[in-house]
């Protein structure tokens, strides 16, 4: 079986320093918020070329406390809007939804998969706070119109990184191409911790420190608390364990990009739809997504022939019953993706021959 993604392969190029990284924190006897967390969030700050990276409990918390903390500094308020895009992951929805706040849901376009920027300004009300651009399966969004936009309408753009570690465009990378930013390190995503982990990334001084209060308790002072606060801080064994892969992240980056090459030019049966890519740097390839007519026949085909994949993802937000308020929607763009795609194996593990026989086995449907 060519498997869609091998993670055990993954983390085992690392096991000598990941079992290091343990040995350190384990010796240390100091396991929440001290240097090992200190120095993820420098590196990973450095790497986004940010201010400020605050580690978090993983990606939904990280989007959801980003929002709080506009709301605690007087920005949003209760039943506020936020535009995002209706094909995204859930957490995305669910970060606005926990802060009573309501999402907007707008089309991608079909050519990225990205949020539409041609159809924001159509979905801004008196209310609209924020656009919350998601760059889909690791490419960027078209963030200069969408911060064109925003800036127009005095919004806040809050990147969903989650899928994009390292993605970048005119020399930003993404974490640094908006007001904040909310990341994953969910053992799949691009930089993938042993478990939950997340961070939030930003320019904004203010907002940092709200951040930081917000995900210990309300506290920056022990037992002093500003803030009706939440518990969803990074653990040091986590960040000791992201720090070992953070250091290889680009690295596994452009052998993925290699690989996807191959798919891109050797691929050309018809039936099958290749991912349009717009610029080298601004995609990290979380995953490979195809889309075809008949996705179940070409899934059930390519399981016969013992390669796995994933459908990211099978039913809109607007059909999950999470949402049953907007059953009646009709949002067509995200509909037909959600019915057409398809994710094929992509690492920095596969192995050349495994590539190519997906290839043949494609080529052959
Ligand atoms: C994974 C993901 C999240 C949530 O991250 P978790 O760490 O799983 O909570 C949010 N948004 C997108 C687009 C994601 O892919």
């Amino acid at each position: 079986m060519i498997k869609f993604l091998d993670l055990q392969t993954i983390n085992q190029l690392h096991r000598e320093e990941l079992k290091n990284a343990f040995d350190r924190v384990l010796d240390s006897g100091w396991y929440i918020m001290g240097a090992e967390l200190k120095k993820f969030e420098a590196d990973f700050a450095a790497y986004c070329g940010v201010k400020h990276a605050i580690g978090v409990a993983n990606g939904l918390d990280a989007l959801i406390l980003i929002i709080r903390a506009y709301k605690e500094l007087g920005l949003f308020k209760d039943g506020d809007e936020i535009l995002v895009p209706s094909n995204t992951y859930i957490a995305s929805i669910l970060a606005v939804s926990a802060n009573q706040l309501v999402p907007v849901l707008v089309e991608p376009d079909l050519d990225s998969y990205n949020i539409d920027p041609s159809l924001l300004e159509a979905k801004i009300t008196e209310k609209t706070k924020a656009i919350l651009p998601v760059h889909l399966y690791g490419q960027l969004c078209d963030m200069s119109a969408i911060n064109a936009i925003a800036k127009k309408h005095n919004l806040k753009v809050i990147e969903d990184c989650a899928q994009a570690h390292g993605a970048k465009k005119d020399g930003l990378t993404a974490g640094n191409i908006g007001d904040a930013a909310g990341f994953s390190f969910y053992p799949g995503k691009n930089l993938g911790a042993l478990g939950d982990a997340g961070a939030i990334t930003t320019n904004d001084d203010e907002l940092a420190v709200a951040i930081k209060a917000l995900l210990n308790y309300g506290s920056h002072v022990k037992y002093q608390n500003i803030y009706k606060g939440v518990n969803s801080r990074l653990d040091e064994l986590q960040a000791a364990l992201l720090g070992v892969k953070l250091k290889t992240l680009d690295m596994e980056t452009s052998v993925k990009r290699t690989i996807v090459n191959r798919y891109l030019t050797e691929v050309n049966n018809p039936k099958i739809q290749l991912p349009k890519v717009r610029e080298q740097e601004a995609h990290v390839w979380h995953l490979f997504v195809v889309r075809t007519n008949d996705r179940e026949a070409l899934q059930h085909y390519l399981t016969k022939n013992e390669i796995q994949t994933v459908i990211h993802y099978p039913i809109p937000p607007h059909k999950q019953t999470a949402y049953k308020e907007w059953a009646e929607l009709s949002l067509p763009i995200s509909e037909k993706i959600h019915n057409e795609v398809l994710s094929l194996p992509l690492s920095a593990v596969m192995k050349e021959h495994e590539v190519s026989r997906v290839i043949e086995v494609l080529n052959a449907y």
